[in-house]
């Protein structure tokens, strides 16, 4: 929970609720589709026909909340609706893609990933379900996305080390769509149970997320994965429970490890020097999957480590502070 979380109406105090809400609407807040309690950021409740005495006093307030209260490019961020326990039918969006809700507390929770080159500004989530009353219930908000300054790197390097064969720029590409193409794929499950593992036990703090590289005068994509120093040979574990989704040799991330961890997110561990585990097996958290290595574009051995959710290209340390309790 974040410090812009609304105040707490005591249990059952459905006035304390309504008067939170009118205060709301008192502000034109909620029109516009967003409360905001603190500078950068939402918790928007709205229980617009509970409050009211449209429903029996048993059915108890739903409230939304996102966390983290600051949310930066590369986060990501959990949104909790409680007081909907059993609810069919939970149905969201953010900026109009769709949510994916997984059963929480006395209610459902969803992860929002914001690409690294998400443009800041505010982004719009709704959310509706129908109460085990028979009424329908929405919620709407808006998250503010920050910027997040990442290191420029400029290079100068000689062209050939820089610029592929066209035999290699064709690899490349192709390896690049068959990555789209996994991440294209939504298994509706959820593999993933509560904290996430750093993936290698490593001496140095992982960096390079979201670095921009100005190779030669011309940008390059930035990084998308973090860079874990360690020696060949060290054990490199999944970061939570998951499938092996992909197991390949890729011209820039070497021998590769994508797990599938459900609902859209997926972890990759690129550069492996060898590899444990097969296609399709389901590994859990902290288990062996393979070895730091450096193979494809390396310059030494490491880690790559990067996720993906929904074609958010998150940072992967964000996963390891993920408020998500088994
Ligand atoms: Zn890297």
């Amino acid at each position: 929970m974040g410090p812009g979380r609304a105040p707490p109406a005591p249990p059952g105090s459905r006035i304390a609720l309504a008067v939170s809400i009118l205060r709301a609407f008192a502000r034109g807040a909620y029109n516009r589709g967003m409360t905001f309690f603190a500078p950068f950021y939402i918790s928007a409740l709205v229980v617009v026909v509970g409050v009211f005495g449209v429903v029996g006093p048993a059915l108890a307030a739903v409230k939304v909340t996102v966390t983290p209260s600051v949310v930066r490019q590369g986060d990501v961020a959990l949104i909790v609706v409680t007081g909907a326990a059993g609810a069919p039918d939970m149905d969201g969006s953010v900026a109009g893609r769709p949510l994916f809700f997984f059963p929480y507390a006395d209610g459902y929770a969803a992860l929002i990933g914001i690409d690294l080159e998400a443009r800041p500004g505010k982004t719009p989530w709704r959310i509706g379900f129908v109460d085990r009353g028979g009424v329908a219930r929405k919620s709407a908000g808006a998250i503010t996305v920050k910027a997040r300054k990442f290191p420029v790197q400029r290079l100068s390097l000689p062209a050939s080390m820089v610029d592929l064969s066209p035999e290699n720029e064709r690899r490349a590409e192709a390896e690049a769509a068959r990555l789209r193409t996994l991440f294209d794929t939504i298994s509706s499950e959820r593999l993933w149970r509560g904290r996430f593992t750093e993936p290698v036990a490593s001496t140095g703090k992982a960096e390079g997320f979201g670095s921009r590289r100005i190779i030669n005068g011309k940008p390059r994509s930035p990084h998308a994965g973090a860079d874990f120093a360690a020696p060949a040979g060290t054990p490199v574990v999944a970061s939570n429970r998951g499938r092996v989704a992909l197991l390949v040799e890729f011209f820039f991330g070497g021998r590769l490890v994508a797990l599938d961890h459900g609902q859209g997110l997926y972890t990759l561990y690129m550069h492996l020097d060898r590899v444990n585990v097969a296609e399709g097996a389901l590994v859990e958290r902290g288990s062996i999957i393979g070895a730091v290595g450096s193979t494809g574009r390396a310059t030494g051995p490491h880690l790559h480590w990067s996720a993906e959710l929904r074609h958010a290209r998150i940072d992967p340390e964000v996963l390891l502070r993920l408020p998500v309790r088994d």
